[in-house]
């Protein structure tokens, strides 16, 4: 008898329900909770077969979710809010005793800096409770980690370098969308470059490092642009041996213009200005006006493809192991109402709640994916929908 609370009801949040109710051997109660109750119930409409609860909740207000936890007596908390909800939400499962899991690091609301300082500080305060808490169980971070983990597992006697390469190759039709949520989005696409280098991090002003990369089944060549991401921090920490690593991503020439623009403008800022009377943040207003990214489902055509390219040594050679997923945005409509951005992330966040509460993945403290068997993770999630496709021994230059 497993039962979750689910808190968050935008794109992410509605794939992890679909994907939680259809494992009805591992999930036998859902409540959704989230600031507006009837995003929620929108969700629930959408299975019938699974009776799931709705509930509203201000996850930025610890006394109310503690309040809703006791009520619901999950034995865990999926949290697929806003990243700003973090620490409020690690604080409720402390007081009530209940498993964490997030897919996305803690960031303050006033400056966009990623890390995971502020989460790893709760690691001695789980463990003393002998509850746990999995962090960044989405795709990436999340699967990215543990892919890196089974290139250094299966693949290389020692892993070196790593490049997780993010590609976009679908298509909404909108002049300008951002796939997941727009603040979030843009505050880390904007925020300077970091990447580790021999022991340090090297920063570089955001997107100024690009490359065509020639991705396989198809999708052919396509523009990455080099950007910090957050797994790169919990990978070089827990995997020593990498003295390289590095975060790519696609972004369409369209994006760039128009993203150059709105920061020209000022309408990136995530500063207070004051506008008749009011003050409001430039990039919240923007959130307000661009397309909700839930409502980008039905329109996106074409595939992602996100994935790993590890270098290092294997009986004493140099070698490439390239391992990735591919997604189509059609078929994760077709299946869950969501496009193949919130796919990919809400699949990994059920199936590390699985990993949690079948025991396959158990520790007490604060985790990052990497510190757990990838192969068991990977065993549970081709089933859940995503497959991974291995090229072992490829020859990629060196980005
Ligand atoms: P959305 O903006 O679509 O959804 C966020 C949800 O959280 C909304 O339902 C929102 O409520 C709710 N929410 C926000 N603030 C609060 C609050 N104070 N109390 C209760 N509920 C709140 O975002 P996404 O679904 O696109 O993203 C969800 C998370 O997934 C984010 O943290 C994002 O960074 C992460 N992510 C991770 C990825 C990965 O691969 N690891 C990739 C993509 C996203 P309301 O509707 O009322 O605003």
């Amino acid at each position: 008898m497993s039962k979750v609370l689910i808190i968050g009801a935008g794109g992410v949040g509605r794939v992890v329900v679909h994907k939680c109710a259809q494992a009805k051997e591992v999930f036998t109660g859902i409540t959704l909770a989230s600031r507006t109750k009837s995003k929620c119930d929108a969700i629930a409409a959408e299975i019938p077969h699974f009776p799931i609860k709705t509930a509203q909740v201000d996850a930025d207000n610890v006394p109310e979710l503690v309040a809703l936890i006791k009520q619901e007596q999950p034995q865990l908390v999926l949290n697929v809010a806003l990243p700003y909800q973090d620490l409020t939400i690690m604080d409720a499962c402390l007081e009530t005793g209940v498993d964490y899991l997030d897919t996305a690091n803690y960031e303050p609301l006033d400056t966009a800096k990623f890390e995971y300082s502020w989460q790893w500080a709760y690691h001695e305060r789980f463990k003393e409770k002998g509850l746990m808490a999995l962090l960044g169980s989405g795709f990436d971070p999340g699967v990215t980690n543990v892919y890196t983990a089974l290139a250094a597992k299966k693949y290389l006697d020692e892993i070196h370098e790593i490049d997780i390469i993010d590609a976009n190759a679908g298509d909404h039709g909108q002049a300008f969308a951002t796939n997941f949520n727009p603040e979030i989005n843009i505050r880390e696409v904007t925020a300077p470059c970091r990447h580790w280098e021999e022991g340090q991090w090297i920063e570089t002003p955001p997107l100024s490092t690009k490359h065509s990369f020639d991705f396989p089944e198809g999708i052919g060549p396509m523009n990455i642009y080099r950007m910090y991401h957050e797994e790169m921090e919990s990978l070089v920490k827990h995997i020593p041996t990498i003295k390289k690593a590095q975060f790519w991503m696609t972004f369409s020439d369209n994006y760039l213009k128009h993203l150059e623009v709105l920061q020209n403008i000022g309408m990136t800022r995530i500063d207070e200005v004051e506008y008749q009377g009011q003050k409001i943040v430039p990039l919240q207003f923007l959130k307000a006006v661009l397309p909700d990214p839930g409502s980008l489902g039905a329109l996106t055509k074409g595939r992602t493809c996100i994935g790993v390219i590890a270098r290092g040594i294997k009986d004493g050679k140099r070698k490439q192991v390239y391992v990735y997923n591919i997604c189509d945005h059609e078929a994760c409509y077709q299946e869950v109402n969501s496009q193949a951005i919130s796919y990919t992330t809400g699949v990994p966040a059920a199936v590390g709640a699985m990993m949690m509460l079948t025991g396959k993945w158990r520790g007490d403290g604060v985790f990052n994916m990497e510190q757990f068997d990838p192969e068991l993770f990977l065993e549970t999630l081709a089933p859940m929908g995503l497959q991974t496709q291995v090229i072992d021994g490829g020859d990629w230059p060196e980005l």
